[in-house]
């Protein structure tokens, strides 16, 4: 039998054929007209992707962390006060990575499982003067949502710039950049963008931008300072040669591809297709018996899922014989539930065929590990939702 695993954790996840094939293409000069106007390309695509036509998109050669840090680096200076609001781990990642350029961190942290309570955080923004408040659209380490409308709308009422982690959702998830207000989101190519791991990308609106050049201090991060990559970006837009720091040329060459695909298969189809796909794979784990971490179903993620292990069931075993069911899933990460949950990625080129295998394996590592149910009962549930039944 031919060995082939399906990946399915919450990033990296399966990519398309074509963007796969763009890596092992000959790499051509980083100042090449083609890879010029790839480059220009991508950028311009990025820009319908996110839903932000007026905003300055930026694509930098690291992952998702750099993104974070170039947003922080960028708007933080020494003293501004900065409202982080944490759903889990990736939320909690903003206090520390904020606090190091100088700001004066307040985190409002919803309990496990829980979203954002926005009333909470208007309260705590009528206590004054907040420069910055971030959120993570779908923290991967719990799979809980939050809603990125109120957090854009009510920045821009408080006049707060917001900076929104879109690792786990850009792509995935219902996002308009622009209509809601938000500044700042930044996302990782190797989720429901649908490139491998490597590259970060911002995009950042005008308002965010003329905060940046309003600095009194200087960025103090030297790599991901703005004002090294906006010549850069504004020179590939332009289809001009220039150079500050190697583009990762293949990545690049790959996300254009990627980013044609998902705008070929339009932002709301898409959308559409993660919530479907979401909706089915919370009622196969129903149909199942496995509760799941995000406390209800408004604030689940659709890119992602956090079933809870069965009671009895030790989680490293189940996970090993899924993946010798031939799916390779991912064990918990927030540190206070570690052990009592997994992971399932659904996001990109995620085909309903692939969360019916996941399913199925579930399933088969289930009834290996001696939990009783009807077996194919979750694989029915989803195909119901899947069909439209
Ligand atoms: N934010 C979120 C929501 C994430 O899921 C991740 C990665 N899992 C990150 C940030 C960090 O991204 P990276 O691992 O690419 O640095």
């Amino acid at each position: 039998m031919k060995d082939r695993t399906l990946l399915m954790i919450p990033g990296p996840i399966e990519f398309e054929p074509q963007v796969l094939q763009a890596l092992g293409a000959p790499t051509t000069s980083h100042v090449s007209p083609d890879f010029i106007d790839v480059f220009g390309q991508a950028l311009e695509r990025m820009r319908g992707v996110f839903c932000a036509p007026s905003a300055q998109p930026f694509i930098l050669v690291g992952s998702g962390t750099l993104a974070m840090d170039a947003a922080g680096a960028n708007l933080v200076e020494p003293g501004d006060r900065a409202l982080v609001l944490s759903t889990g781990v990736f939320g909690d990642r903003f206090e520390d990575l904020l606090g190091r350029y100088g700001a004066e961190v307040t985190v409002v942290r919803s309990a496990v499982g829980q979203t954002i309570d926005f009333d909470v955080v208007k309260a705590e923004l009528e206590t004054g003067s907040y420069k910055i408040m971030t959120a993570t659209h779908v923290d991967t380490s719990t799979a809980v949502r939050v809603d990125p409308q109120l957090f854009g709308e009510l920045g821009s009422q408080s006049g707060v710039l917001t900076i929104l982690d879109g690792v786990c959702s850009v792509a995935g998830e219902n996002l308009l950049q622009e209509q809601w207000g938000i500044d700042v989101v930044l996302t990782a190519s190797q989720k429901a963008i649908g490139v491998p791991p490597g590259l970060a990308l911002l995009m950042v609106s005008q308002r965010a931008m003329r905060a940046w050049k309003a600095r009194k201090s200087p960025v103090g991060n030297y790599y991901a300072d703005w004002g090294q990559w906006l010549p850069i970006m504004q020179a590939y837009e332009a289809r001009k040669p220039s150079y500050f720091a190697t583009p990762a040329v293949n990545l690049v060459c790959a996300l254009n591809i990627s980013l044609g695909q998902i705008l070929a298969e339009g932002m709301q189809a898409r959308v559409g297709r993660h919530q479907l796909t979401g909706d089915a794979c919370r009622a196969a784990l129903a149909a199942l018996g496995l509760a799941t971490v995000p406390t209800r179903v408004g604030h689940s993620a659709n890119t992602l899922s956090a079933p809870r292990y069965p009671d009895g069931i030790a989680g490293v075993d189940l996970l090993s014989k899924i993946r010798a069911a031939g799916v390779i899933l991912a064990g918990g990460l927030h540190p206070a539930i570690r052990s009592e949950y997994f992971r399932i990625g659904h996001m990109g080129a995620t085909r309903p065929g692939d969360l019916l295998a996941a399913v199925g394996a579930i399933e088969t590592g289930l009834h290996q590990c001696g939990y009783s149910f009807d077996l194919g009962s979750g694989v029915a549930a989803a195909q119901r939702v899947l069909v439209g039944g």
